[in-house]
């Protein structure tokens, strides 16, 4: 009897990369195509392009392609929402319809030859498969240094982090089962796939330089991520704070008293430094407490609301097709035949 082959799905989050498409998903198909001739993947193998509601032509170039290219597929999201929450999109949209989904940036900066080594491990009974950068040699020398610093922190805070690992992994349907009943809105991939616990193996490759284009993480947006990755994993900062406040509190009656001794024997002095200063460090210290507190409160606040991470605008990946998914789909193949 003909042993059944797993069904692979590829998820790629785009966002404005008509610069990179093209070739990203000619290579992609390639690699595919070569899996399924080893037998190391099934058939019905698919590349998932997630649009996260791009601004240039994304997204016609996935609708065409998928109509000329049957390995090809899209999804497209109603508006921008972020990384995290389109690849979020596709992996859910593809672990229905597949026994394992990998996960890949459009840039192609990771190296897609090692998809086939994800293969093997699967195939090995591995259920989740890191792609782990072995250097950063490409990267620019603040992006080394800001993203190593963010692993020490992380590490520092408890939070369990592959070192070096981005979004390049392998999923099987039972760790997406899994990731699919974590609920939280501010969804941090690298922290929570660790945490399903899964057997797994780390896969190490060289990253690439972006091809085309130019990087969808500026500074604000990485800053944003590595603030949302600590607040929604670590309630260490506050207790830094709660112990700073303990410990202050503790040096500052130790003062009093010794100020008040002091008064006593009648060795007042003006006292006008210590005095500013203090009201400085504290209001300073204060407002910063605060201010941590208050980041835990926004992603409560951002929680309790349970509001879907995603709106799904047009799904050409699963069929049947609606009556008007198929008007778009005869729309597009008519626009670019
Ligand atoms: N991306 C996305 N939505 C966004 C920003 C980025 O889907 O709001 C995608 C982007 O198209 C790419 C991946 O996320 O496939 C990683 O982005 P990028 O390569 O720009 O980040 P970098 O590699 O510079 O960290
Ligand atoms: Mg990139």
């Amino acid at each position: 009897m003909k042993q059944s082959q797993p069904v692979l799905t590829i998820v790629v989050p785009c966002f404005n990369e008509e610069e990179v498409f093209q070739e990203t998903s000619r290579q992609l198909t390639e690699v595919v195509d070569s899996l399924i001739e080893e037998k190391l993947i099934g058939e019905d193998s698919k590349i998932l392009f997630v649009d996260d509601g791009s601004k240039d032509r994304t997204w016609a170039l996935i609708a065409m392609e998928s109509i000329r290219n049957k390995k090809v597929t899209g999804l497209k999201l109603a508006c921008n929402v972020g990384h995290q929450r389109a690849l979020l999109a596709g992996l859910h949209k593809a672990k229905n319809r597949s026994d394992c989904v990998i996960s890949i940036d459009a840039d192609l900066q990771d190296d897609i030859s090692v998809i086939r080594d994800f293969m093997l491990k699967y195939h090995e009974g591995c259920e989740i498969v890191y792609g782990v950068r072995r250097s950063r040699k490409t990267d620019t020398f603040f992006k080394r240094t800001t993203a190593l610093g963010f692993y020490r922190l992380m590490n520092k805070l408890g939070i369990k982090l592959i070192y070096n690992h981005a979004d390049f992994r392998l999923m099987n349907k039972r760790s997406l089962e899994e990731l699919a009943r974590y609920p939280e809105a501010n969804l941090f991939l690298r922290g929570i796939v660790p945490m399903i616990g899964f057997r797994s193996a780390e896969v190490l490759y060289d990253r690439k330089e972006r091809f085309a284009g130019k990087t969808k993480y500026p500074l604000k947006k990485m800053l944003s991520f590595a603030f949302n990755g600590i607040t929604s994993f670590s309630v260490a900062p506050i207790r830094f704070f709660t112990l700073l406040g303990f410990i202050l509190f503790f040096f500052s009656t130790v003062a009093g008293v010794g100020a008040f001794i002091q008064k006593l024997l009648g060795h007042t002095n003006a006292g006008w430094a210590s005095l500013i200063i203090s009201i400085w460090f504290l209001g300073g210290l204060q407002l910063m407490g605060i201010g941590i507190i208050g980041e835990y409160i926004g992603t409560i606040f951002s929680e309790v609301k349970r509001r879907p991470k995603y709106a799904i605008d047009i799904d050409l990946y699963n069929e049947p097709l609606s009556p008007l998914q198929r008007q778009e789909k005869e729309r597009l193949e008519k626009k670019y035949s």
